[in-house]
Parts: C-alpha cells; sequence; structure tokens
C-alpha cells in the first residue's frame, strides 16, 4: 500500500507507456523495500512458504500480522517488517537485494506500477475491471533511466500476470464489500476467510481430517486433485469462502445429511 501522495492520479491501460529500469547498481538500489506496508495475497503465501521451506502457519506465524480491514471487516495479512529505524523487509539485504527474489509477492513485482480493480455494471452483468497507475516515490530513480515498457510487457516481464490469474477469484470475493447490505462478518466468518485464503495447510487438515467430506458432496476425482495439487486446494478454498460467505451456493451438502437435518427438527 501506498502514501496517496506519489500515486500519479492517472489512470493507465495495459498499452500506457513508460521508461524505467531497476537494477542492482541504481543508487536507490533496494531503498523501496524499507518503511512500506506490503499486504499479500493467497498465491503470494503459497509461493513464499514454498520457498522457505516452511508451512503455512509457520510462514504466517513468523513473518506477518493480520489486521481486520475497516470496511470490509475482512482479516488481510501484512509482511512484518524489521523493527529497525527504516522498518525494512525481512527479505532485503544490501548490496544483494531481495533474497527471496523469483518468489517475491506481486505488489514487489508491479511497483512502480500500482494496480486496483473497479467492480462496473455492463449490459446488466457486473464485471471487475482492472486499472494500473503510476507510483512516483522521489527516492525512486528507475524512472530516469532508458528502457521502454508498456504496463503489459511490464507485467509479463515481472511475471505479474501469473499472480494476478491465480488471485482473480480471491479478488473478486473481496468485492463484495460494495455490495449495499452485506453484513459485517463475525469472528468465526473472519476466521474461516483467514484459514482459506492464507493458511493451506490448515484448510487442507479442515477438509481432509474433519467431517467436511461427509457434510458436502465432492466427487472423487476432485479430491484427488485437492490432495496432489496446492493450486487446487487454494481455489477450492475461495470456493468454500463463496458459500460461507453466502455469496454462491457453491458447494453442495449431500442429500443424506439434508435428509437427517430434517428429521431431527
Ligand atoms: S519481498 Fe523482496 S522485493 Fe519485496 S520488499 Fe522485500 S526485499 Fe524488497
Ligand atoms: S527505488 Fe526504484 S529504482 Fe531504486 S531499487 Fe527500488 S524500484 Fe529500483
Amino acid at each position: 500500500m501506498f502514501n496517496m501522495e506519489v500515486v500519479e492520479p492517472v489512470r493507465l491501460d495495459l498499452n500506457t507507456g513508460f521508461k524505467f529500469r531497476c537494477h542492482k547498481d541504481i543508487k536507490c538500489f533496494t531503498r523501496c523495500c524499507s518503511n512500506i506496508d506490503i499486504m499479500l495475497t493467497p498465491y503470494d503465501v503459497l509461493r513464499l512458504k514454498n520457498r522457505l521451506k516452511m508451512s503455512s502457519e509457520e510462514f504466517l506465524e513468523k513473518y506477518t500480522f493480520s489486521k481486520i480491514d475497516e470496511k470490509s471487516s475482512h482479516p488481510y495479512v501484512y509482511l512484518k517488517m524489521n523493527k529497525d529505524e527504516k522498518r525494512s523487509c525481512p527479505f532485503v539485504s544490501f548490496p544483494e537485494g531481495c533474497a527471496i527474489y523469483t518468489d517475491r509477492p506481486v505488489s514487489c513485482r508491479y511497483y512502480p506500477i500500482g494496480q486496483a480493480t473497479l467492480k462496473k455494471q455492463k449490459d446488466n452483468e457486473i464485471v471487475h475491471e482492472e486499472f494500473y497507475f503510476f507510483v512516483r516515490e522521489p527516492h525512486c530513480l528507475g524512472y530516469e533511466e532508458d528502457t521502454e515498457w508498456t504496463v503489459e510487457s511490464w507485467r509479463a516481464e515481472q511475471e505479474a500476470s501469473l499472480y494476478d490469474e491465480m488471485n482473480r477469484e480471491w479478488k473478486s470475493i473481496l468485492m463484495r464489500r460494495d455490495i449495499p447490505g452485506k453484513a459485517q462478518l463475525d469472528p468465526q466468518k473472519q476466521t474461516q476467510f483467514y484459514m482459506a485464503s492464507y493458511d493451506l495447510d490448515k484448510f487442507r487438515r479442515f477438509v481432509f481430517d474433519s467431517k467436511f467430506l461427509d457434510v458436502f458432496n465432492i466427487d472423487e476425482e476432485e479430491i484427488k486433485k485437492l490432495k496432489d495439487n496446492e493450486i487446487s486446494l487454494m481455489n477450492f478454498g475461495f470456493r468454500y469462502l463463496k458459500y460461507v460467505l453466502m455469496m454462491e451456493e457453491s458447494l453442495k451438502v449431500k442429500p443424506e445429511v439434508l435428509e437427517a437435518k430434517k428429521a431431527k427438527k
């Protein structure tokens, strides 16, 4: 998240061109890795915990803190900065730079571009439109360099497009905050939101070691995928979230469970 004073109030599209280059010999190298708030996405957490060979619980405990967003009541996760004067990122060092570079979070990939999503009505349908903006911090000298980009080529070079693809479904869930009359999440729902968004290893245990599969109708092929593939499990977490937040009937309760419930009444 950026201080709004450094956000250029011009909306960019994928074809907008700019000149920029960041490299180890630039005077400001690593200046952008201090005194910042980095909000993590589910795919950021997945990549980082695997990079550091930690469980999601260990990673979240050691490297992050969570904060309830006032407007939406969603719990969001942020990278815990060092407690030094500069509030530097735990992964930065000088002159080496980012120690987890190939798995760095999506907001670091985008920088000095920022990205936001807008909800719009189009032909009776709600669509989510992504747009971009420049972040111009006085210490960043990369804008004085000559390498030419478009927003699209920058995203591709930084692998930000892959991260966007992985997080798109989750971001669409965040948009519930704009639905009029949507209730704030209670503490139980906030815990479910946190687990399904970030704590993948705990979510795996929730699916496989609780009565979850006795209650919901999930076919064998999908169960196998969820066991074998973390991306499938992460996406299933988003489906579960839509169900618990009552956005869609994205999961079906088994008919025999419904029958048993009716019989009890
Ligand atoms: S994760 Fe890497 S690129 Fe991002 S702030 Fe930390 S050191 Fe810098
Ligand atoms: S401040 Fe700008 S140019 Fe300098 S290291 Fe960070 S992104 Fe690169």
